[in-house]
């Protein structure tokens, strides 16, 4: 996803729960995710090239962080732990065949209706996501050369699959399921830190 629908995503998901401060501690997680750094040797943060081991792997050691940092009182450090979980559970949407599984078996459902962990979809043998074929695949990340490789790269590459920006086809399911999928995140990881823990987290009183 682009840094913008990230932020949005996670605004619309998180913000009746956290204060103003808290929100921007975990969208910058969030964001610093896609840091140049992370683009290459990191395909399981975003769940690129078919990482879907390392990927949940990922997702389950960012929540194990953040529950260690909050008992710790390390809330900054928590809160940072969430919002990179958040970017690789926004990006499986983005980067994988998951919205066209789950519109195969609703082609008439609106993107609000979409189920963001349908056990069916989950574990279809046809669910894969974009693979980055570098070089090639840098061009299309440039508006101005977009098109001209498009043709050239395979219909399983990143360019092909992604659902980054509302131009790309079931950006709309990408997003929704998004915004739902991280909302459940947040109750996951609340259910198991006390009042008290979720308070401090959340900046929101109990
Ligand atoms: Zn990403």
């Amino acid at each position: 996803m682009k840094p913008a629908y990230h932020r949005q995503i996670t605004q619309i998901a998180l913000q009746r729960q956290f204060s103003p401060l808290a929100l921007e501690e975990i969208i910058t997680a969030n964001l610093g995710q896609d840091a140049l750094r992370y683009q290459i040797g990191h395909d399981h943060f975003h769940f690129d090239s078919n990482s879907f081991q390392a990927g949940h792997a990922y997702i389950k050691t960012c929540r194990n962080n953040a529950i260690t940092a909050t008992s710790q009182g390390q809330i900054q450090l928590a809160r940072a732990e969430f919002g990179r979980l958040t970017h690789t559970v926004q990006d499986f949407y983005a980067h994988t065949n998951y919205t066209a599984l789950w519109r195969e078996l609703h082609p008439q459902a609106a993107p609000q209706q979409i189920d963001p962990l349908l056990e069916s979809c989950l574990t279809d043998p046809r669910l894969h996501s974009g693979r980055l074929y570098y070089p090639l695949e840098l061009l299309s990340f440039l508006p101005q050369t977009q098109a001209l490789v498009l043709p050239h790269l395979p219909k399983d590459s990143h360019a092909h699959m992604n659902k980054d920006d509302p131009s790309r086809p079931d950006f709309e399911y990408a997003f929704s399921a998004a915004t739902a999928r991280t909302r459940l995140e947040w109750q996951n990881l609340a259910e198991k830190l006390t009042s008290l823990q979720q308070a401090q987290l959340t900046g929101v009183p109990c």
